[in-house]
Parts: structure tokens; sequence; C-alpha cells
């Protein structure tokens, strides 16, 4: 079984614990939620914000879109 190291705090942890994130050639390796959240967070922070508009309009679209349905199967549910 493969040891994977939090990227934030250093704990290490085993295949299937864990978040494990690839971007491009690279692994976000992560031993808790809270962890990937603060290391995350911190890029998005960072990060060029006419970088991340594009991505960020459209993932906001898709659970906009994700919400309206939940929203119209709760109303016919009441009705
Ligand atoms: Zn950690």
């Amino acid at each position: 079984m493969e040891k994977y190291v939090c990227l934030t705090c250093g704990r290490p942890f085993n295949e299937g614990q864990g978040i494990i994130l690839r971007i491009g050639e690279r692994d976000l390796t992560f031993h808790s939620k809270a962890c990937a959240y603060k290391f995350l967070k911190e890029v998005l922070q960072n990060a060029d914000s006419g970088c991340i508009s594009s991505p960020l309009r459209e993932i906001y679209r898709k659970y906009d879109e994700i919400r309206e349905k939940i929203e119209e199967r709760a109303k016919k549910k009441k009705i």
C-alpha cells in the first residue's frame, strides 16, 4: 500500500484514506478535509483572479443549476 504525506501538516496516511487531488502532473495529498480546505483556500486566495474567474463562473453556474433542480424537486414534493 502506498504511503502519502499531508502537504499541510506533514501527517502520513495510507492509500484509501485522506484526499488526493491530481492537478496536472502534481499530486496534492491531504490527510483530512480540513487540511485540504486550508491549503486550497490559500491557493484560491493567492491565484490571479483573472486566471480563476472563468472556471469559478462555470462551477458557480453548475452548482446554481443543481440547486435549482433540488429546489424544484422540493417544491413538487410539497404539492
Ligand atoms: Zn494534514
